[in-house]
C-alpha cells in the first residue's frame, strides 16, 4: 500500500519545534485545549509533523469535548497502534505508520461508524486545508 499524498511537497514543511519533539520522538502531551486545530473545521488533510505522511482527513474530524484533536478513522496505513500500560493505564498508543513518530492514543468511546476516538496532539498534526479547485 502506498500512501498518497495530495498536496505538493509530501515531506515535512519545517524542523520540528521542541515542543513538537517532545510529543513525537518523547511520547509527550500537549496541554489539552491549547492546539488551534481543535477549531479548525476546513476540509483538508492532516499530515505527520515529522514526516508529512498523511494521517488523517478532515471528514473523520470530530468535536469530542476532550480538548485535543479527534478523529474517529485514520487514514488507510496512516496511523499505527501499540499497547501502552504507561502511567497505570491500559491505552492503545497512536504512533504515524512511516516514522513511528508519537501522536496520541486510540480510545474505543467514539462515534459511529467506527466508535473510535482517535485522541491526537495537535502538534504531531501538520493541517493542509485543501486547495480551492481552479476556477
Ligand atoms: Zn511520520
Amino acid at each position: 500500500m502506498s500512501l498518497s499524498c495530495s498536496s505538493a511537497g509530501c515531506g515535512p514543511r519545517a524542523p520540528l519545534t521542541a515542543e513538537q519533539e517532545q510529543i513525537l520522538l518523547g511520547h509527550g502531551t500537549e496541554y489539552p485545549g491549547s492546539s488551534p486545530l481543535n477549531a479548525e473545521k476546513r476540509p483538508g488533510e492532516y499530515h505527520c509533523a515529522a514526516c508529512g505522511a498523511v494521517l488523517f482527513n478532515a471528514s473523520t474530524k470530530y468535536e469530542s469535548g476532550s480538548g485535543w484533536p479527534s478523529f474517529w478513522a485514520a487514514e488507510p496505513g496512516g496511523v499505527a497502534t501499540r499497547r501502552d500500560t504507561s502511567h497505570g493505564m491500559v491505552r492503545q498508543e497512536a504512533h504515524c505508520a512511516q516514522c513511528e513518530g508519537h501522536l496520541g492514543h486510540v480510545f474505543d468511546d467514539g462515534p459511529p461508524p467506527t466508535g473510535l476516538r482517535y485522541c491526537m496532539n495537535g502538534l504531531a498534526l501538520d493541517f493542509r486545508p485543501e486547495e480551492p479547485g481552479p476556477t
